[in-house]
C-alpha cells in the first residue's frame, strides 16, 4: 500500500541545471501513473528522486504520509526496474530473482514461495532452471521485473523498461504489465515515451516539459481535452 505525493518538488543539479521545476503530484494507492515528455525533460529525474537515488533540492517527498526526503533508498520499500535489466549470467533465473531475498537474509522456503508466486504472474515457471543467455530479450525483462516483485515493495518505478525490445515483444509485455497490474495493483511510477504504452498502461499520465508539468489527467482526458499544444501533439501524434 502505498500513496506517493511530490510537494512542490525541484531538482537543481550540482552544474546549476533545473531539471525538475516545483512539481505536484499525488500518486494514489494503487494507481498506475506515466510519465511523458521530449528526452531531457526531467522524467529519470523524477523517478531517481522518489528512488533515492538522487537529492531533493526542494519540496517534500511524502509515502504514506512520511517524510522521505532523508531517507536511504534500502528503507523507501520502493523497487526499480530500468531499461538495462543487468541479470547475473552465472545464475539461473530462479537464483536471479531470488538474489534480492538472499540478500535480505530472507528464509530458503519464503524464499521459494516468493519466487514461484512473481514466475507465475510473469509467466516465467517454466524458465526458472535456465540461464539469461538462454533467454529471449521479453523473459529476461520479466526476470528483471521478478526481481522487483520478489520483494513486495510498496511501489515499482520503472524508467522506460521495454525500450530495449522490438515492437512485438513490447506489445507483449505491454500485456504481462497490465496483468501485473491487475493481480498485484502496486502503486507504479512508469517512464516511456511509447505513446501505446501511455495511453494503454496509464491511469493517469504526467507530461513534462523542460522540468514542468504541462498537464496531468486520464489517457481520455489528454486526449480529449489536451492543455495545450505540446501536449496535443505528444498525446495525438502516432507512435
Ligand atoms: P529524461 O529522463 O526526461 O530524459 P533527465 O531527468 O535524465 O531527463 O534529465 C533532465 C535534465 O537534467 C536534462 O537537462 C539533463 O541533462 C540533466 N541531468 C540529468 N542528470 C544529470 C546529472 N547527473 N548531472 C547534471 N545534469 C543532469
Ligand atoms: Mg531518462
Amino acid at each position: 500500500m502505498a500513496e506517493i505525493v511530490l510537494d512542490q518538488v525541484s531538482k537543481r543539479y550540482p552544474d546549476g541545471a533545473l531539471a525538475v521545476s516545483e512539481v505536484n503530484l499525488t500518486v494514489a494507492d494503487g494507481e498506475f501513473i506515466i510519465l511523458v515528455g521530449p528526452s531531457g525533460c526531467g522524467k529519470s529525474t523524477t523517478l531517481n528522486m522518489v528512488a533515492g537515488l538522487e537529492d531533493i533540492t526542494s519540496g517534500e517527498l511524502r509515502i504514506d504520509g512520511e517524510r522521505m526526503n532523508e531517507r536511504a533508498p534500502k528503507d523507501r520499500d520502493i523497487a526499480m526496474v530500468f531499461q538495462s535489466y543487468a541479470l547475473y549470467p552465472h545464475m539461473t533465473v530462479r537464483e536471479n530473482m531470488a538474489f534480492p531475498l538472499r540478500l535480505a537474509k530472507v528464509d530458503d522456503d519464503i524464499v521459494r514461495r516468493k519466487v514461484d508466486e512473481a514466475a507465475q504472474v510473469l509467466d516465467l515457471t517454466e524458465h526458472l532452471d535456465r540461464r539469461p543467455s538462454n533467454l529471449s530479450g521479453g523473459q529476461r525483462q520479466r526476470v528483471a521485473m521478478g526481481r522487483a516483485i520478489v520483494r513486495d515493495p510498496k511501489a515499482f518505478l520503472m524508467d522506460e523498461p521495454l525500450s530495449n525490445l522490438d515492437a512485438k515483444l513490447r506489445g507483449q509485455m505491454r500485456t504481462s504489465l497490465s496483468r501485473l497490474q491487475k493481480k498485484l495493483g502496486t502503486t507504479t511510477l512508469y517512464v516511456t515515451h511509447d505513446q501505446t504504452e501511455a495511453m494503454t498502461l496509464g491511469d493517469r499520465i504526467v507530461v513534462l516539459q523542460g522540468g514542468n508539468v504541462q498537464q496531468i489527467g486520464t489517457p481520455q482526458h489528454l486526449y480529449d481535452e489536451p492543455a495545450n499544444l505540446f501536449v496535443a501533439g505528444f498525446i495525438g501524434s502516432p507512435s
